[in-house]
């Protein structure tokens, strides 16, 4: 029989079943659904915090791959050279060959961007790695005067406006 309940905002008696009042026209919730938007208000709360820690995570992630990725260009700039003057050993690429471009080489002082020089003091087992009409690039064995042997230096002879210039890298 009690299938009656109190309006909260009229006090009008409306249905028990009733989800708006027909005398106010308020909406009526129920304790219950009170309850249950207040949890699913709190699990997406949650899932929020859940959300952030991973964005917090990756960004971690990016930052470090970031830092590794400026250390890998200092490096990289670190151990290139670029000669400031051409040579006039060969009249063209294909006249060129890796023993003349190693013989070129050594006596040379290399300059990088942070003011670093070393000398060439040899350059052995110097082999073709790559020919193009305009470029011979050569890799071979260096001894540098930084009392390290063993490193590896790529030479790039690149023939540009009628001038031959070298390039070197520590590999
Ligand atoms: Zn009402």
């Amino acid at each position: 029989m009690n299938d009656y309940k109190k309006c909260p905002y009229c006090a009008e008696e409306i249905l028990q079943a009733a989800n708006k009042c027909k005398h106010c026209r308020e909406y009526i919730t129920t304790k219950e659904e009170n309850n249950n938007n207040f949890s699913n208000l709190n699990n997406s709360k949650n899932e929020i915090k859940k959300n952030t820690k991973v964005q917090e995570k990756s960004n971690t992630i990016n930052n470090f791959f970031i830092f590794i990725g400026v250390i890998a260009i200092i490096v990289f700039f670190y151990f290139t050279f670029i000669s400031d003057q051409n040579f006039s050993s060969f009249s063209s690429i294909s006249d060129a060959n890796c023993t003349e471009v190693a013989k070129d080489s050594v006596g040379n002082k290399l300059k990088n961007l942070f003011g670093a020089e070393f000398a060439i003091l040899q350059v052995k087992n110097n082999k073709e790695i790559s020919r193009t009409t305009n470029k011979l690039v050569c890799l071979g064995d260096v001894m540098l005067d930084n009392g390290i042997d063993g490193q590896k230096l790529r030479t790039e002879l690149t023939l540009k406006d009628g001038q031959f210039w070298y390039k070197w890298s520590i590999e």
